[in-house]
């Protein structure tokens, strides 16, 4: 496990362990005439959990989409294991190893939970037999080489063994996010990204994805690296080796939970237990006093 990352230095990305995982330096998005994201970098060492946190609008699923290569930024570069992949598509990037997750479960609800497993894997190694399966699904009982081992130890690391062949319509929102992650492993991912993981769970089920996310990581003998978005401020703090904090397009801490948490200025903005914050912008408001960290502000 790694621990501090510090995004800001150039070269930060060639930390002891060798390079990042992903490493974000200076990305710049404009829509128009809004900056979403304003000189903002991130450092992912491989082995770790990064949070990224701040309040609606703030711009954590536009640095998302950049770090998956959906889009583009205008100016900054996104280096894989310390290759330059700024200009890489999203699709050449999910092949040489970024992995995410949606906030909408986008699963085929009549497959059971092995069967979703088999064609993620298949996708992987044998992508032109995976479209002919699902033009046929007998096909998906004629098991390929070295699969049934990949599933299992998928199945098993997730804790979906005893759900395997449920369908997974008839299964709880909780253990069809487990699904989703087992899906974007089989990919066998050096970083996977997760866009608001425990939105919708109750307590139970998003301690139970928590305990799962540190797991799979703590567990990887690759080095696999997380980064989660999530309006869930104390499961961030609780999970992650270290968070980064964006308010306006702007990178405003980054740093251990400890460091986070006791930050005065990300205390204010985001913790709700000092005075709620005056936000001066127009249209902008702060938390509700006593509210989440992650007020609903403006520009949902
Ligand atoms: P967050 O995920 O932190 O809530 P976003 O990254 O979605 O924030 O958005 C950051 C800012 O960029 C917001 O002001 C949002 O309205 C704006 N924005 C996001 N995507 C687009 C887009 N495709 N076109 C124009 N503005 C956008
Ligand atoms: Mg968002």
């Amino acid at each position: 496990m790694t621990t501090a990352t510090d995004a800001g230095a150039p070269g930060a990305d060639a930390g002891p362990n060798g390079p990042a995982a992903l490493a974000a330096q200076g990305i710049v998005v404009r829509f128009g005439g809004l900056t979403a994201l304003s000189d903002v970098s991130l450092d992912v060492p491989r082995g770790s959990i990064v949070g990224l946190v701040g309040p609606n609008g703030a711009g954590k699923s536009t640095l998302l989409g950049v770090l998956s290569g959906l889009l583009s930024p205008n100016e900054g570069t996104v280096r894989l294991l310390g290759d330059d992949v700024t200009g890489v598509s999203a699709r050449h990037r999910a092949i040489r190893g970024v992995a995410r997750t949606f906030q909408q479960p986008e699963l085929f609800m009549g497959l059971s939970v092995r069967e979703h497993l088999v064609l993620a894997y298949r996708a992987r190694v044998a992508p032109r037999r995976m479209w002919l399966d699902m033009l046929n699904p007998a096909a998906l009982f004629r098991t390929a080489p070295g699969e049934t081992d990949t599933v299992d130890g998928l199945l098993e690391r997730l804790h979906l063994t005893h759900v395997a062949k449920a369908p997974v319509a008839a299964l709880p929102l909780g253990v069809i996010r487990l699904v989703e992650v087992a899906r974007a492993l089989a990919s066998e991912p050096k970083v996977l990204l997760l866009d608001e993981p425990l939105s919708g769970l109750d307590i139970h089920g998003s301690e139970n994805l928590v305990g799962v996310f540190r797991e799979i990581v703590d567990r990887s003998d690759d080095g696999l690296a997380l980064v989660i978005v999530e309006h869930d401020v104390a499961a961030v703090l609780a999970l992650s080796d270290s968070v980064v904090v964006l308010d306006f397009g702007e990178r405003i801490a980054v740093g251990t939970p400890e460091e986070v948490r006791s930050d005065s200025a990300v205390r204010a903005a985001y913790l709700g237990d000092v005075e709620p914050p005056t936000r001066t912008a127009a249209g902008q408001e702060g938390p509700a006093p006593g509210s989440a960290v992650d007020g609903q502000g403006a520009g949902a």
